[in-house]
């Protein structure tokens, strides 16, 4: 059946009730008030999805309330005008809003309302949302997805938004400590902090923004023992910071090597630093372009940035809230938390705990040390490849998926899905972190908010594939 009029009704089956898939059942239930659209989802509490489900009272947003905005009614800012649980954030910002970092439950609230005031109950036009995680497609001719428990959707267009993936755990295979119950490996799982005596130390692997929530999480619940965190390089994520502006600098050097962008960028940074200005005003002026030298790079440039510069990009571009770093600067300063640059490795049982040596970057002695509990913070998994998820097994089986080869998602074009030979697919799409080959920035809600809206133009009007990819992102470079 070929549905090629944008005035034949249609059903859309979206797996995940994150925001990204939540976003885009709301701009198309608006757009095609005709359509069926169901919304799939393990969760109670739709529109959260991980980001804004398991969040703390001091887990705040790392984007400002004025680069929230998704082109919902009402718009967050305006929803949260008058709520107390703004009161610190205001305090920050000098009582502007749209400069103020929210909690991050907040923003979950919103999303779930959002998806509450939408959503219809009865099979026919509008948004369903179902409970239950998809494990399978439909086998051909039919179209669509079978859940867990054996419902079947029918569907004419497939989206994926699975978004953030458990993190891998960065231990040996076979290591003992992968199915130990002092090794938390998934931090967001809702045990995973517990059985932690208050006194006892923790040991975290990684360093980013995983970590940072995890030590507040800690440290929230009356954890009074020692936090050591360590990764590779031991890099803190940087802190937003208020005021300032830099125009964008790249444009006529591009093409760029990830090597002479790296430079570029400590130079103009070095520039700013005599003007006055912070360095973050110099990162947002590359993100309207970041898309576009992501998208230039042959993969060994790409693989050659992954290695050598993204962990600065990393924690130079994705920042903590100032409130986030003056708490995390005050675990440091009391010493309870503990950054450092090592490698981990002999993991031997010690008791209840686990003995664990931590080799210093660089050279230096190594140490050997106990911990109650080691909590896995390297970040959400991208790796496709091996995936033990039905849905992804069923997809790789039938070979209607390519994960690509720097492990960082699915291989797509304009959120079109590619299959293992290459072909673009006229029903399957992804959007939001899995698409992170093509779009590398497709992690925060600015980024994800314009992927939304160009793939719901293109399929509520059944347009071909369009190439938006840099065009999409000329407007996200103001900074906070
Ligand atoms: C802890 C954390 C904090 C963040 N904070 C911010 C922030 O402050 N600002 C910002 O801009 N960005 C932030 N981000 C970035 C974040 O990735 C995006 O903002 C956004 O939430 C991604 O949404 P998503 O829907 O793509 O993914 P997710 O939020 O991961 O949602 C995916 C959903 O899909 C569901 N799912 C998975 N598989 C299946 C299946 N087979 N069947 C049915 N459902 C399935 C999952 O259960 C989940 O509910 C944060 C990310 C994390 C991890």
């Amino acid at each position: 059946m070929a549905f090629d009029t944008s005035s034949a009704r249609r059903t859309l089956a979206i797996v995940g009730g994150g925001f990204s898939g939540a976003l885009l059942a709301l701009k198309l239930v608006a757009l095609r008030p005709g359509w069926r659209v169901v919304l799939i989802d393990p969760s109670s509490r739709p529109g959260r999805g991980l980001a804004y489900g398991a969040c703390a009272p001091s887990h705040l947003l790392n984007v400002p309330v004025n680069r929230m905005e998704a082109g919902l009614s009402p718009a967050f800012a305006d929803w949260l005008t008058g709520r107390s649980e703004m009161a610190e954030a205001l305090a920050e910002s000098g009582g502007e809003i749209s400069d103020a970092f929210s909690p991050r439950e907040l923003w979950g609230q919103y999303l779930q309302q959002q998806v509450s005031a939408a959503r219809v109950t009865d099979h026919g036009p509008g948004l369903t949302v179902l409970r239950g995680e998809a494990v399978r497609l439909l086998d051909e001719p039919r179209r669509g997805l079978m859940l867990g428990d054996g419902r079947e959707v029918e569907a004419d267009t497939v989206v994926l938004a699975t978004g953030n993936l458990p993190p891998r755990p960065p231990l040996p295979d076979g290591s003992w400590l992968r199915d130990a119950a002092v090794f938390a490996a998934d931090p967001w799982a809702h045990d995973a902090l517990g059985g932690v005596a208050p006194d006892a130390p923790v040991l975290l692997l990684g360093t980013g923004l995983t970590m940072v929530d995890i030590a507040l999480k800690l440290a929230e619940s009356g954890h009074r023992g020692p936090m050591l965190a360590v990764s590779r390089r031991g890099l803190l994520p940087g802190a937003h910071r208020y005021g300032g502006h830099w125009e964008p600098f790249l444009a006529p050097i591009l093409p760029v090597s990830p090597l002479t962008l790296s430079k570029a960028i400590r130079a103009e940074v070095r520039r700013a630093a005599e003007a006055g200005q912070p360095w973050q005003r110099v990162i947002d002026a590359v993100r309207p372009v970041i898309a576009r030298i992501w998208s230039s790079w042959t993969s060994a440039q790409k693989r050659q940035f992954l290695r050598h510069q993204r962990p600065r990009w990393d924690v130079h571009r994705h920042r903590m809230a100032p409130r986030i770093a003056e708490r995390i600067d005050a675990l440091i300063a009391s010493g309870q938390l503990c950054v450092r640059a090592a490698r981990s490795r002999d993991w031997t049982p010690a008791g209840d705990g686990v003995a664990v040596t931590l080799q210093p970057r660089g050279g230096g002695a190594s140490e050997t040390l106990t911990v109650a509990k080691v909590i896995n913070c390297t970040g959400p998994r991208s790796d496709l490849h091996g995936l033990e998820v039905p849905l992804y097994a069923d997809l790789a089986r039938k070979g209607l998926i390519a994960p690509d080869d720097l492990g960082l998602g699915l291989e797509t074009a304009d959120c079109a899905v590619l299959d293992a030979r290459g072909e673009v697919s006229t029903w399957l799409h992804a959007l939001g972190p899995l698409t992170r080959p093509a779009w590398w920035e497709i992690t925060a809600v600015p980024e994800i908010t314009a992927q939304v809206d160009g793939l719901a133009h293109r399929l509520a009007e059944d347009a071909v594939a369009t190439p938006v990819l840099s065009e999409v992102f000329v407007d996200l470079g103001a900074g906070i």
